[in-house]
């Protein structure tokens, strides 16, 4: 299935794009809850966490450096950063192509809102 960040991917919709190579393109969120706030997605389509495959590990732990990147780039390295990947309904997910958030610039909180 087809989604809007297939289309940021493919340069059809604009987007402020932060970094891209080969296998990965970040991007900051239309809708920002914090300072820093970009999502960092593979260029393959791989909707969920549930549809990762062994033949992804290379994709995925390029999620992690370019976040790794990012956080260094955005300054908020030192004082620290939440990286969030939501699965489905219940983790909340809207895009159903997998990312990564990159959230910083401010104290973001508990983990969870308390229920
Ligand atoms: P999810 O809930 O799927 O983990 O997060 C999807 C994120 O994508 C949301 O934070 C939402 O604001 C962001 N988003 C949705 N559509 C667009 C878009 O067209 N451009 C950008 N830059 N972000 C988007």
């Amino acid at each position: 299935m087809s989604t809007i960040f297939s289309k940021i991917i493919a340069k059809e919709i604009p987007a402020d794009i932060v970094y891209e190579d080969d296998l990965v393109l970040a991007f900051r969120d239309i809708a920002p809850q914090a300072p820093v706030h970009i999502l960092i997605t593979p260029k393959k389509e791989i909707p969920t966490a549930n549809d990762v495959e062994a033949a992804d590990e290379a994709v995925l732990g390029r999620l992690f450096t370019t976040a790794t990147q990012i956080a260094r780039d955005e300054g908020i390295a030192k004082q620290g950063y939440r990286l969030i990947v939501n699965c489905n309904e219940d983790g909340g997910q809207e895009v159903f192509h997998l990312h990564m958030h990159i959230l910083g610039g401010r104290s973001l909180g508990p983990m969870l809102a308390k229920k």
